[in-house]
């Protein structure tokens, strides 16, 4: 890595932008060098998971910019943006370690200037699950994730398929906005119990850690009954009774959809999705699994 500029700002031995021009600077002169360039977008409070997409990012691109942003347009009135867990210092450190080149971490003002007035809005993929639990949220996610793009103008960006219509909602306005990034997505990382990395599983007390795991598990269920040939309807209804059986407090959504197109299915013809929301507590987590089609003699798509 190269030396930082003498007054440039580092953390943990990590350079980092807090500007668009400082972020601008060096990623030019890395363009300059002939060297591609690699953005993970995340909201910090980095896991594994968050891990494993700046690993994909590293093995991608010559040089990987990691930004972190608790994005307050995501955020509706009264979800958890004030007490989203921030820990910008041990990030920074861990991104050292595995060789991340640059941490952009801008401030609300540098994101969301005086008069700021522009919304990305993606339609029809952010109708339904997530978008209808959380109005807005996608506006936020679209449009900080278009500047975050505009910003540092990376060869590739990586996200996970944790959030899978979130990854969706991107690969849509990449597409429709004809942005130069190739859109890279990361398996969801889990515990060894299954339940999924998430920033927000440290809002989980000790009695709810055990109840969360039995998202996937039950997920994992649904997928195995499609792939045997059961229809959605029922394995729907089954595995929400199964949820609250479990001890989950509320089945926000549960829903097998095409995997493409987040469409609802009726039978499983195409690659599929189970995706849900559920309330444990006043935590919310999200989970979700892919879903194969069983074409011959048992092979999965
Ligand atoms: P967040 O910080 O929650 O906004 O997430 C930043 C990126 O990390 C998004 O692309 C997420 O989908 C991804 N991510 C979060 N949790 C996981 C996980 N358990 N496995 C893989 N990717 C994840």
């Amino acid at each position: 890595m190269d030396a930082p500029a003498a007054d440039a700002e580092t953390l943990a031995g990590l350079p980092v932008a807090r500007g668009v021009d400082a972020l601008r600077a060096v990623v030019g002169d890395w363009r300059a060098a002939g060297q591609s360039v690699a953005l993970v977008p995340t909201m910090g409070a980095l896991h594994a998971g968050h891990l494993a997409l700046v690993e994909r990012a590293l093995a991608l691109a010559e040089r990987v910019v990691v930004s972190l942003f608790v994005n307050p347009a995501q955020f509706a009135p009264g979800e958890d943006f004030e007490r989203y867990p921030r820990d910008e210092a041990a990030d920074a450190a861990r991104l050292a370690a595995l060789g991340v080149d640059l941490m952009f971490a801008p401030t609300i003002e540098e994101m969301y200037g005086d008069g700021f007035a522009t919304t990305v809005s993606v339609k029809d993929i952010t109708e339904g699950l997530c978008g209808a639990a959380r109005p807005g949220h996608f506006d936020g996610v679209a449009t900080v994730v278009t500047k975050l793009l505009l910003q540092c103008r990376p060869d590739f960006a990586v996200f996970g398929e944790k959030d899978y219509q979130q990854l969706l909602t991107i690969r849509r306005l990449v597409k429709d906005l004809d942005v130069p990034v190739a859109v890279e997505s990361v398996p969801t990382v889990r515990e060894a119990d299954g339940l999924a990395l998430s920033s927000r599983n440290a809002y989980l007390t000790d009695e709810q850690r055990p109840v969360a795991a039995r998202l996937n598990r039950v997920l994992a269920d649904m997928a195995a009954r499609l792939e045997r040939g059961a229809a959605p309807s029922d394995v729907a209804a089954d595995a929400s009774a199964a949820l609250i059986a479990a001890g989950i407090d509320r089945v926000e959504y549960l829903e097998v959809r095409d995997a493409a197109t987040l469409a609802p299915i009726e039978t499983l013809s195409r690659p599929a999705r189970v995706l849900a929301a559920v309330r444990i507590g006043k935590v919310r987590l999200i989970d979700n699994m892919p879903v194969g089609v069983v074409v011959a003699h048992g092979k999965r798509t």
